[in-house]
C-alpha cells in the first residue's frame, strides 16, 4: 500500500514514511493510492470477535509490508491493555433505536486513546528498528494533548511537546498534560486558541530546515494512522448491531474531522452504513457548509464542549479529496483559497458527493446543557458535553435503522459543564482518582513561531 498527498505534489510514501511525517510537504494530507474493502462474509466474521482481532483484520491491508503479522498482532495488544473495560468501545442503549458508543474507556478517558495508543506502539517499533530519535509536535484543544503525553512519555526514542491554548482546556485535561513527570514530555501553553496551535504546528512543519534538523513528526489527525485506529469501532459497533445484514447510521460529535472521516472510510471499505451525522457545536463552520457550501471561516467562540471548538478542520481536506473525485488540483485551489482569503465555496458537483454521504447538525450552548439533563434525568445515562452534542443531533436524524452517537469524553473529563447541567458532579475513576494532587510542569510562551522553536532546540539539546 502506498501513500498520496491530497494536493499531489509530495512524495508517493510508504504506512512507513506517512506515519513518521504526518503533515506532506505540499501541505497537504496523505491518504492510501486506493481504499481496501472487505466483502460482507468478511464484515459478518467480525461480529463478536475480541476488539483487538477485528482491529488486526481491518487495519492491516492499509499498513503494507511495514510490519509482520506477528509484530502488527503485538502493537494492538499493547495499545489496548491499559483499557477500563473488555469491550474497549462498549454500546450502551438509550432509546428504542438509539445506542452510544462508549469511546472514553481509555488512559485519558477521551476517544484519542485509541489512535494514540497504537501510534506510540507503532512509533516505538519503527524507531527502535531504525536506531532513530524524533521530535514530535501536537496541537491541542486538550484531549489529544493529554492522549500523546500519556502514550509517548517514557519512550526512549522521541521527545513529545504538546501546544494548548493557556486557560481554554478544562482542569482534567490541563493536569493529564501538565502532571506527567517524565523527562521527555513537555507540556506548552500557548497565549492564544486551538486554532493558533495548529497554525504553529502547521507553520512548524513548513519551515523545513527546522523540520529536519529536530525530525519533526505529527501526530495531529492529520497522521494517517490516527485515522486508520478510528476506523476499528465503526465496525465493531456495527456488527454487533446487525451488520452487513442491517444498515446502520452513525452520529459523530465533530471537530477536525477525523473520527467522522473514519467512518467515511469505513463506509468505502464495506460497511453498510445508511448516514455519517456531522454534529457541530456552536462553532458550525462544517454545518454551515453542508447547509450553504460556503466553507468560510469565523472567529472561534469557547464553548462547553472545548475539543470542537474549531474553525479550520483539518481532515476536511480529505472528504474534499474524495469530493471532487481525487482531484489533487481542485484540493490545493480550495486550500489556498481558506488560507488567503479566507473560504471558499464548495463546487456544485463536490456538494452533491458530500450531502450524499454525511448529514449535519448543530447545537447551541442551551442545547447541549438540556441534552446532559434531559438524558441525566430520564434515562439516569451521564453525557460529556461533546457527547451531548452527538446526541442531540441524532435525535433530529433518527430513522428506521438503529443510530449510534460516538461519546467520545468521559463525562468527568468535563466536571464544571456537567455539574452545572445535571447539578451532580462526575466523579473520576477510581485509577486517576489522586489527579488534582499530582505537582504540574508546564512552560508558557507567546503565540509566535520562533519562540516555539527556540524552546524545543533548547529542550531536545539536553
Ligand atoms: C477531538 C474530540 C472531538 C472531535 O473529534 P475530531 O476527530 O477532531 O472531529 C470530539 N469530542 C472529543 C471529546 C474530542 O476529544
Amino acid at each position: 500500500m502506498r501513500y498520496i498527498s491530497t494536493r499531489g505534489q509530495a512524495p508517493v510514501l510508504t504506512f512507513e514514511e506517512a506515519m513518521l511525517t504526518g503533515l506532506a510537504r505540499d501541505g497537504g494530507l496523505y491518504l492510501p493510492e486506493w481504499i481496501p474493502s472487505l466483502s460482507a462474509d468478511e464484515i459478518a466474521g467480525l461480529a463478536g470477535l475480541p476488539y483487538e482481532d477485528v482491529a488486526f483484520r481491518v487495519m492491516r491491508p492499509f499498513i503494507g509490508d511495514t510490519f509482520t503479522d506477528d509484530e502488527f498482532r503485538g502493537i494492538v495488544e499493547r495499545a489496548y491493555a491499559e483499557f477500563g473495560h473488555a469491550a474497549r468501545a462498549p454500546l450502551v442503549q438509550l432509546g428504542s433505536n438509539h445506542f452510544v458508543l462508549e469511546l472514553f474507556h481509555g488512559p485519558t478517558l477521551a476517544f484519542k486513546d485509541f489512535a494514540m495508543q497504537l501510534i506510540g506502539q507503532l512509533f516505538q517499533l519503527v524507531l527502535e528498528r531504525r536506531d532513530e530519535r524524533i521530535t514530535i509536535v501536537c496541537a491541542t484543544s486538550g484531549d489529544t494533548g493529554s492522549a500523546a503525553m500519556e502514550a509517548f512519555r517514557g519512550l526512549d526514542n522521541v521527545d513529545v511537546f504538546t501546544l494548548f491554548p493557556e486557560g481554554r482546556v478544562s482542569e482534567v485535561q490541563q493536569r493529564q498534560m501538565t502532571t506527567v513527570t517524565e523527562a521527555n514530555a513537555h507540556a506548552v501553553a500557548v497565549k492564544g486558541d486551538f486554532d493558533d496551535c495548529q497554525a504553529l504546528v502547521k507553520d512548524m512543519f513548513n519551515d523545513f530546515a527546522f523540520r529536519d534538523g529536530v525530525r519533526l513528526a505529527g501526530v495531529n489527525s492529520i497522521n494517517f494512522a490516527r485515522v486508520l485506529a478510528q476506523i476499528v469501532y465503526y465496525f465493531t459497533a456495527a456488527t454487533s448491531l446487525g451488520a452487513p445484514n442491517r444498515q446502520v447510521s452513525f452520529t459523530v460529535p465533530t471537530g477536525n474531522f477525523g473520527d467522522i472521516f473514519a467512518g467515511y472510510l469505513a463506509k468505502r471499505m464495506g460497511l453498510p452504513i445508511e448516514h455519517l451525522v456531522i454534529a457541530t457545536n456552536q462553532n458550525d463552520i462544517l454545518h454551515r457548509t453542508l447547509v450553504s457550501g460556503a466553507h468560510t471561516k469565523e472567529g472561534v467562540r469557547p464553548s462547553i464542549s472545548p475539543s470542537m471548538d474549531i474553525q479550520v478542520s483539518s481532515n476536511f481536506e480529505r472528504a474534499l479529496y474524495y469530493a471532487y473525485g481525487e482531484d489533487p488540483k481542485a484540493v490545493a485551489h480550495e486550500m489556498a483559497a481558506l488560507k488567503n482569503e479566507g473560504g471558499f465555496t464548495v463546487s456544485q458537483g463536490a456538494m452533491h458527493a458530500l450531502r450524499d454521504t454525511y448529514r449535519s447538525g448543530r447545537t447551541s450552548e442551551e442545547e447541549t446543557a438540556s441534552t446532559i439533563r434531559a438524558q441525566h434525568n430520564v434515562t439516569g445515562y451521564t453525557l460529556c458535553p461533546h457527547s451531548a452534542v452527538g446526541v442531540k443531533v441524532a435525535e433530529e436524524n433518527l430513522g428506521s435503522e438503529p443510530m449510534i452517537t460516538l461519546a467520545t469524553a468521559h463525562p468527568a473529563k468535563f466536571p464544571d459543564a456537567v455539574e452545572a447541567a445535571t447539578g451532580t458532579r462526575p466523579p473520576l475513576p477510581n485509577r486517576m482518582a489522586d489527579l488534582y494532587d499530582r505537582s504540574e510542569r508546564v512552560t508558557s510562551v507567546a503565540n509566535d513561531l520562533s519562540a516555539i522553536e527556540d524552546l524545543i532546540k533548547e529542550r531536545i539539546a539536553r
